[in-house]
């Protein structure tokens, strides 16, 4: 197979679960395995943990033209600015005249990047979010908080918070170690982005080509268990196969604060396995405790009680069904409040009512302890994606801190502020729009069948006019589907979407705001979860309008 890469090259590689990490081509070890597969791979000496490895070559980049690349974060993980600087002086000390060559090769591209630039549309800037109402009262910091951001601005780094407790399983350091080293099967990033529609290629692409990377995208398929995740998805509804995302390649450095993870369904499922992909240390519980073992095969650490994640660990992230198993998680037996001491930091992703948010939020911060309200906006395929829109407010250094996690999460995170419930608010108005959508597309539907329109006609129609959108094209085909079996399997669970528009006309009524359509909205579900379709999927709604 052709390649340009080298024994010597410097280079970033990448391993399964690990950052990109410094490293260099050397010739292989003749007592070192070869890879089985197919791919074309190098040999890898990894600086600063001085291990090596076979890297496919899609997950190896050059160095001397991606000197930043992966260097931009406000978490460095142990170890890696030690590999970083082993990397630069061995960059530093390559003859002048390679260097020269590399400065040349990357001022010619420069030009040509700026070129192509130049005839692009100016980026617009962003219109900052609204306040809500006059009620808002931010503190001090209001001024440097941009209003919509998923990037934190640079921060000093904290000091980890002291432990009393080790977790089940002692940290280990985010770099490739010897012993873990060739057991794992190496997942790719992405030089991505080779072409845009508008034919610009990204100075990446251009070097990639350059020294004779494959120039298609090197997106690959991710870790076993994310693929495996995805055959469930894509089995249990032929639509989504079809419109599944591709897996996102993200270059992650993951904090090496430890990770806790309560909550294991549908959402926390997609959640924690891109925690762990990306490097995250995590420690999980759930209440029906089976569903951990997965995550233990993929490297999480399992937590006897909530109490006792909390206790171990540096962030707590919750995402369970609603308001009551919230309160039973926080605030019941062997609870969340039972490991929360000092600076112990608790982020609450379920969409609850506000009162409970607020009464959750107050708990943990009576008792020391750091709070942030992050729901999400997404159902199962984005969790499994990564691709979330994570809604927050709160503590603004939390949020801070909850950097590569939001990352390995979602696709963009929002800090809306410091007061409580200003992000369940845009949540649930979200979610309140998304269950009138979709009652109003079941109306459709079952309307459709009554006067004799074929449904798989109408979600066609649909799908090729203005209201095509993932919603309407999903949940029209999840009901085409459902035809012959009945069967909608759950993405959005109904009973979760009737929750959340009984709590956006809670959230209506103490702002004496009417809510006409919402109103109508909810009793469809309510009408749908009362014919036996909690379980299923939103799309199920139809079932309340077929009479
Ligand atoms: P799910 O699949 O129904 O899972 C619910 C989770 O909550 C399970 O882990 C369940 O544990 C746990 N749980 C329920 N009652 C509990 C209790 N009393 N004590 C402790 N744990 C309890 O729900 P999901 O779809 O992941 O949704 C989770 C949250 O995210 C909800 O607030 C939902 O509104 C929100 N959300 C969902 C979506 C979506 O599309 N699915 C999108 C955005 C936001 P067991 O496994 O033991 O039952």
């Amino acid at each position: 197979m052709a390649t340009k890469l080298k024994v010597g090259d410097l280079v970033w590689a990448k391993m399964k679960g690990f950052p990109a990490w410094p490293g260099k081509i050397i010739e292989a070890k003749a007592d070192v395995k070869r890879p089985s597969n197919k791919k074309l791979h190098h040999f890898v000496f990894f600086f600063g943990s001085e291990n090596y490895a076979w890297i496919p070559e899609e997950s190896i980049l050059l160095y001397p033209f991606n000197r930043d690349k992966f260097t931009s974060s406000s978490r460095i993980p142990k170890g890696f600015k030690e590999a970083l600087e082993a990397i630069e002086d061995a960059y530093k000390a390559l003859p002048a005249s390679t260097t020269s060559k590399i400065l040349k090769a990357k001022d010619s591209l420069k030009k040509s990047a700026a070129k192509v630039l130049k005839n692009k549309e100016p980026i617009k800037k962003l219109t900052p979010l609204r306040k809500y109402g006059t009620k808002r009262s931010l503190s001090t910091d209001t001024e440097q908080r941009p209003s919509t951001s998923s990037k934190p601005p640079a921060k000093k780094q904290r000091p980890l918070p002291q432990l009393n407790a080790s977790p089940v399983r002692s940290p280990e350091s985010s770099r490739p170690s010897q012993s873990s080293i060739f057991n794992l099967s190496e997942s790719g990033f992405s030089h991505t982005k080779i072409r845009s529609s508008d034919g610009y290629k990204s100075p990446d692409a251009e070097f990639s080509a350059a020294i004779g990377i494959r120039p298609e995208n090197h997106i690959s398929k991710g870790e076993d268990m994310h693929a495996t995740m995805l055959q469930n998805v894509s089995s249990s509804t032929q639509i989504e196969e079809s419109m599944l995302p591709r897996p996102v390649p993200k270059a992650i450095i993951p904090t090496p604060l430890r990770i806790g993870f309560l909550g294991l369904g549908i959402m926390g499922q997609g959640m924690v396995m891109n925690l762990l992909r990306s490097g995250h240390e995590v420690t999980v519980w759930n209440r029906t405790g089976t569903k951990c073992r997965e995550f233990i095969k993929a490297g999480a650490l399992r937590g006897l009680a909530p109490s006792d994640v909390v206790h171990n660990c540096d962030i707590t992230f919750t995402c369970v069904a609603d308001s009551s198993a919230v309160r039973d998680l926080v605030f019941g037996n062997s609870g969340v409040l039972q490991g929360i001491s000092r600076g112990k930091c608790y982020v609450e992703m379920s969409t609850v009512d506000e009162e409970t948010m607020e009464d959750v939020a107050e708990a943990i911060m009576a008792r020391g302890g750091v709070f942030l309200e992050a729901p999400v906006c997404g159902s199962r395929v984005p969790a499994l994606e990564g691709q979330l829109i994570i809604l927050t407010s709160g503590d603004r250094k939390l949020y801070d801190d909850c950097y590569s996690c939001f990352e390995a999460m979602g696709k963009k995170s929002f800090y809306l502020g410091n007061e409580v419930g200003t992000a369940t608010r845009m949540k649930l108005i979200h979610n309140m729009i998304l269950g009138s959508v979709v009652a109003s597309l079941g109306e459709g539907m079952a309307l459709a069948e009554k006067v004799g329109i074929d449904q798989e006609d109408l979600a066609e129609v649909l799908s090729l006019g203005s209201l095509s959108c993932p919603t309407i094209n999903h949940k029209s085909q999840a009901i085409v589907n459902a035809i012959a079996n009945n069967k909608f399997d759950p993405h959005f669970p109904l009973q979760h979407q009737q929750k959340d528009l009984r709590l956006a006309l809670t959230l209506g009524d103490r702002a004496e705001h009417p809510l006409y359509v919402a109103a109508t909205a909810n009793e469809m579900f309510k009408r749908a979860r009362r014919l036996g379709y909690g379980d299923s999927d939103i799309a199920a709604v139809v079932k309340a309008c077929s009479v």
